[in-house]
């Protein structure tokens, strides 16, 4: 058994988009042990796409499709598979009730254009969309497989790791099942940590543990295979907790989590709100935990204040302060956090005060920053961090530990 992974979207041929889908389907499949030999990407071109699905047919039996499931004119290829293969495309029931579900949770009015999406092609299993409209599909035509899954990353990988790879485990006859759980880790480097665990990482072959870094974060992705998938889980839930003895105080969540999404959940366990006075951050703190639904009840407002005439005018901020210590300095988070948490009436004040760069300040080295931490009945905390990299990355970061250190 082989497959081809068929990518289709003008945008990927433009270089707007890069094909990560790809990526992701190929990294499932070599898990699962089923090879992949070809990856197509293919414009939003009826007849390009129908030249690219014969070439495939003469080397793959495992066709998979991402990309043009959605309702508009350059969405084809549903439409463009259901001709080639001489079927017909019709209402499914399940698919149906899948996207009127979706319509509801998210609020929103149905269309007639959107009925359309639960047309799948006929006789094909349907793989649920958790995460938007278009329903994915997995159908046989002789010896053949073809999978039909959606172009945004967010809707076709859960449904790809979730439902797909089954379905397929099953078609093929695969006897094992994978099962896999990401576990996110900030405040180690990956050097450091694959340190920690190298001996677990070597020796281990079912569950694989694979670390990957990025945005200042390291992940270990652990991928155990048994017919059984409750077994399969006991087994990742034991190297997780030989992970943890070691390296646990880094863990501060799993698969797609952020921290952010990780501090706002944990104000809500514990009915806490919070106010933020961003200067070096200029306000990403806020965005980002609005960003996130539901952070109304936990986030009330905040101040940014990069200037320190806003600095004294709107978190009084003592003239002393900013003249002996500077605006980039312990005393100035301090007073920060705990102006901004009096002011906002909020059980919380988190600081923001550094020198992003590229230029240092105040005599401070570029990537130095104060985090103010004001908490109702304890003693405010500032914590110094030395950032070593570029402007944009040093907010970003300064972001990030900030949510760690809440946490
Ligand atoms: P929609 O219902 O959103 O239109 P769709 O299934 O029709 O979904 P496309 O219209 O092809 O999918 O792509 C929608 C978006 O998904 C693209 O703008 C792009 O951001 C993302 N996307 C599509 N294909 C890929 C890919 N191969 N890799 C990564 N991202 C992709
Ligand atoms: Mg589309």
């Amino acid at each position: 058994m082989n497959a081809e992974i068929i990518a289709v979207g003008s945008e990927l041929l433009l270089g707007q988009i890069v094909n990560t889908n790809a990526r992701f389907i190929s990294q499932q499949l070599a898990e699962a042990g089923i090879d992949v030999y070809f990856h197509t990407v293919v414009g939003d071109n009826p007849a390009r796409l129908k030249a690219a699905i014969k070439i495939a047919e003469e080397r793959a039996n495992i066709i998979i499709f991402t990309g043009g499931l959605g309702p508009t004119k350059d969405d084809l290829t549903k439409e463009t598979i259901a001709k080639h293969l001489g079927k017909q495309l019709v209402m499914d029931d399940t698919a149906l009730a899948g996207i009127e579900l979706y319509f509801h949770r998210t609020n929103r009015i149905m269309t007639e254009n959107n009925r359309k999406q639960a047309l799948i092609i006929e006789g094909s299993h349907v793989l649920p969309n958790n995460h938007g409209m278009a329903p994915g599909m997995l159908l046989k035509k002789g010896s053949r497989i073809y999978i039909l899954l959606p172009g945004p990353p967010k809707e076709m990988e859960p449904m790809f790791s979730q439902y797909g790879i089954k379905a397929l485990s099953a078609e093929v006859g695969l006897k094992e099942q994978i099962v896999s759980r990401v576990l996110r880790f900030f405040g180690i480097g990956e050097a450091a940590l694959e340190t920690e665990i190298i001996d677990l990482i070597d020796a281990q072959s079912n569950p694989t543990i694979a670390p990957l870094a990025g945005d200042g974060e390291v992940t270990l992705r652990l991928t155990a295979k048994h017919t059984d998938e409750a077994v399969g889980a006991s087994m990742l839930d034991e190297v997780e907790e030989k992970i943890r003895q070691r390296v646990g105080q880094y863990i501060y969540g799993y698969d797609s989590s952020s921290l952010l999404e990780e501090l706002t959940k944990l104000l809500k366990e514990k009915k806490l709100t919070i106010t933020a006075a961003e200067s070096l951050t200029g306000g990403m703190f806020q965005q980002e935990i609005t960003s996130i639904s539901g952070a109304s009840s936990v986030f009330k407002g905040g101040v940014v204040c990069y200037a320190n005439e806003i600095k004294q005018l709107m978190l009084q901020v003592k003239p002393e302060t900013l003249e002996v210590h500077g605006a980039v300095s312990e005393q100035c988070a301090n007073e920060l956090a705990e102006n901004a948490a009096r002011i906002f009436g909020t059980d919380i004040g988190i600081s923001f005060t550094g020198v992003a760069g590229p230029d240092e300040l105040e005599g401070k080295s570029v990537g130095t920053v104060y985090i103010g931490i004001a908490m109702k009945g304890r003693p405010t905390m500032v914590e110094e961090i030395i950032l070593g990299g570029t402007r944009a990355a040093n907010r970003t970061r300064a972001v990030k530990f900030g949510c760690y250190f809440l946490i």
